[in-house]
C-alpha cells in the first residue's frame, strides 16, 4: 500500500464534508474589469474536497466522464495527501494542458461522480486547477525538451486547442513540429473568443512559452494554404495535421437582417479580446455596447460569454432570447445519471445581470437609417411532431418588440466552412460539412491529418485536446512507418 493510500484510509470524506464551491467575486464590482472571476479554493478545503471521493469501484467520472480520460480517483487520492508532484504527472499522463480545462471546461466528470446518486459531486475540476498550478508555482513543470530527435516534421495548421495538443504530443515524441496561425497570437477560440473572465490570457501564453522551450516552432500571422501553400508545407514537411477550428457562424435569415448593428457573437468577443491585448486600440464603434440596448440571440454559452462582456462595456440593458423552451432545474429522466445532465445552466455572467428569455422565436428587425433599432420576437411552443420530431409553433397573441441598438447572433455553428488547404487537397467532408478523418486521424489525403473542431464540429475545449492527443498517436504512427520505409528504400 502507498502511503497515500494509507492516508485516505478510513477517512470516508464524503460521510463528513459537503462539496465546497468555489467563491466567486462579487458580481457588482467584478462587471467594472475583465479579470477571472472565479476564486480557487484554498489548500485545506481542496484536500477536504479529495476526501470526498469515494474511489468506486467503477469511477464514472474518469471511464465515462471525463474525454481526457483524467485518472480522478487516484489524482484525489494524492491531492488528499499532499503529493503534489506525483498528481501532475499523473494529470499530464492524460491531459497536457489542464491549466484550460480547469477554468473552461463544463466538468463532465462532475455530472457523472457517483456521489450524485444521493449526493453533491467531489470539486474535481477545482482539484485539478490546483494540481497544475501548484506544479508551476513550485517549478515542478519546467520545460522538458525531448531527450532524442527523431527525422520526420509535422506541420500543424492552426493554434487551438485541438492544433496545440497535436504539436505538444508529437514533438514529445521527438519529432520537428512548426505550428502555423493566421491570426498574430496563439490559443484560437480560448485567445479570441472566451473572454478573460473565464480565461485570463496570462494562462496561455505560459503555456505557449513552455511549448517553445521545448522546440515547438511558431510562425504567427501566416495563414496555411495562403501565406505557406499547400505544395510548400508537402514539400518541407512529412505530415501534415488540420485543426483550423469550425467558425461558421449560423445566421439568421429574417427580415431585416441586413441593418447595420446586427453582428455575429465571435466578430464582437473577438474585438473585446483583441483591444484587452492590445492587438487594437479601440473596439469598432458599431460593435461597442456602451449606453445601448442589446439583444444576444441564442441561449448557449457562446452567447453568455456576450453578456458578460456587454454588461463591462456598460450596455443600458441585455436581454439573450433562446428559441428553445426553458429546462428544467433538476436532472430530468431523460438524461439520468452518469449522463450529461439537461438542465437549466446558469454561467457567472448570467448572476452579474441582463435577463434570459427561453421560447422566444425573432420574427423581424426593425431599423432607423439604415441600423437596427429594436427587433419584433413572439413565443413559441413546442411539442413533438408527425415524424417524432420537436417542432415550435408560433403562440397567437404573444407578439411582442423590443428596442435594440446592437443585436449578436449566437445560434452556435455550421461547421469548418471553406477551406483553401482543404479546398486544394479535395479533401473529402462528412455529411456535416467537417472534415471526414478514419479511425487514426488521417484525412481522404494520405499524409494530411485532421482534429479538433474542424473534424467533429463545433465542441468543447476538451474534446479539442483530446482529439488533438489521439490525432498524434495516429501521426506519430505514420511518421515512423513512413522513415522506416525511407530507410529500407535507402
Ligand atoms: C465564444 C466561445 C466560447 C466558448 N467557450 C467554451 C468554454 O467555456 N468551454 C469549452 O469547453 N468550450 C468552449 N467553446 C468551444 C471551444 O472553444 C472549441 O470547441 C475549441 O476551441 C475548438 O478547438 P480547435 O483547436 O478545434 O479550434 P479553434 O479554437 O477554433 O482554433 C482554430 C485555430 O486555427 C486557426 N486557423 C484556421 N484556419 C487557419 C489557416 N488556414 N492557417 C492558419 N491558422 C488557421 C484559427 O485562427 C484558430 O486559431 C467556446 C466556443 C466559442 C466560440
Amino acid at each position: 500500500m502507498t502511503e497515500a493510500e494509507k492516508c485516505a484510509m478510513g477517512e470516508r470524506g464524503f460521510m463528513k464534508y459537503r462539496r465546497q464551491e468555489a467563491e466567486y467575486r462579487d458580481p457588482r464590482t467584478r462587471v467594472r474589469d475583465f479579470n477571472a472571476v472565479e476564486i480557487p479554493l484554498n489548500e485545506a478545503d481542496l484536500r477536504r474536497q479529495a476526501a470526498r471521493c469515494m474511489e468506486c469501484g467503477t469511477p464514472f467520472c474518469h471511464g465515462h466522464g471525463c474525454p481526457l480520460g483524467n485518472i480522478i480517483p487516484e489524482l484525489n487520492l494524492l491531492v488528499h495527501g499532499g503529493w503534489w508532484n506525483e498528481a501532475v504527472d499523473l494529470l499530464r499522463s492524460t491531459n497536457p494542458f489542464p491549466e484550460f480545462t480547469s477554468r473552461v471546461c463544463p466538468a463532465i466528470c462532475e455530472a457523472s461522480c457517483v456521489l450524485n446518486l444521493n449526493d453533491q459531486p467531489v470539486a474535481i475540476r477545482q482539484i485539478e486547477m490546483a494540481i497544475i498550478e501548484q506544479g508551476f508555482k513550485s517549478g515542478y513543470l519546467a520545460p522538458m525538451p525531448p531527450k532524442t530527435r527523431r527525422s520526420g516534421k509535422l506541420a500543424v495548421i492552426g493554434s487551438g486547442p485541438a492544433g496545440l495538443a497535436v504539436a505538444d504530443a508529437v514533438n514529445r515524441a521527438g519529432y520537428g513540429v512548426t505550428v502555423f496561425e493566421k491570426d498574430r497570437r496563439g490559443g484560437g477560440i480560448l485567445r479570441y473568443g472566451i473572454p478573460d473572465f473565464k480565461l485570463e490570457k496570462w494562462v496561455l501564453d505560459r503555456r505557449l512559452r513552455l511549448m517553445e522551450a521545448e522546440g515547438i516552432g511558431f510562425k504567427l500571422g501566416v495563414t496555411g494554404g495562403e501565406e505557406v501553400s499547400v505544395d510548400f508545407l508537402r514539400k518541407h514537411f512529412d505530415a501534415i495535421c488540420l485543426t483550423g477550428g469550425a467558425r461558421e457562424p449560423r445566421d439568421l435569415k429574417t427580415p431585416g437582417r441586413e441593418l447595420r448593428g446586427i453582428r455575429f457573437a465571435m466578430e464582437y468577443l473577438v474585438q473585446q479580446n483583441r483591444l484587452l491585448t492590445g492587438e487594437i486600440e479601440k473596439i469598432d464603434p458599431e460593435l461597442d455596447a456602451k449606453g445601448k440596448e442589446v439583444v444576444i440571440i441564442g441561449g448557449g454559452d457562446t452567447g453568455a460569454d456576450c453578456l458578460g462582456t456587454a454588461l463591462r462595456q456598460g450596455a443600458s440593458r441585455v436581454l439573450q432570447f433562446e428559441i428553445m423552451s426553458r429546462p428544467p432545474d433538476t436532472r430530468p429522466a431523460s438524461t439520468p445519471w452518469p449522463m450529461w445532465p439537461n438542465i437549466r445552466r446558469e454561467s457567472s455572467s448570467h448572476k452579474e445581470g441582463g435577463e434570459r428569455r427561453w421560447s422566444v422565436n425573432t420574427r423581424e428587425f426593425i431599423g432607423r437609417d439604415g441600423a437596427v433599432s429594436g427587433l419584433r420576437g413572439v413565443e413559441v411552443e413546442w411539442a413533438a411532431g408527425p415524424d417524432g420530431r420537436q417542432k415550435f409553433r408560433e403562440m397567437p397573441g404573444t407578439e411582442f418588440e423590443v428596442e435594440a441598438r446592437l443585436v449578436l447572433l449566437a445560434m452556435g455553428f455550421a461547421g469548418p466552412g471553406r477551406n483553401r488547404m482543404a479546398d486544394d487537397l479535395k479533401l473529402e467532408l462528412d455529411a456535416r460539412g467537417n472534415i471526414r478523418v478514419d479511425d487514426n486521424h488521417m484525412t481522404s489525403h494520405e499524409g494530411i491529418f485532421a482534429a479538433g473542431d474542424m473534424a467533429r464540429g463545433q465542441s468543447l475545449v476538451v474534446r479539442a485536446i483530446a482529439d488533438g492527443r489521439d490525432a498524434a498517436m495516429g501521426i506519430t504512427e505514420y511518421l515512423r512507418h513512413k522513415k522506416t520505409i525511407q530507410n529500407r528504400l535507402g
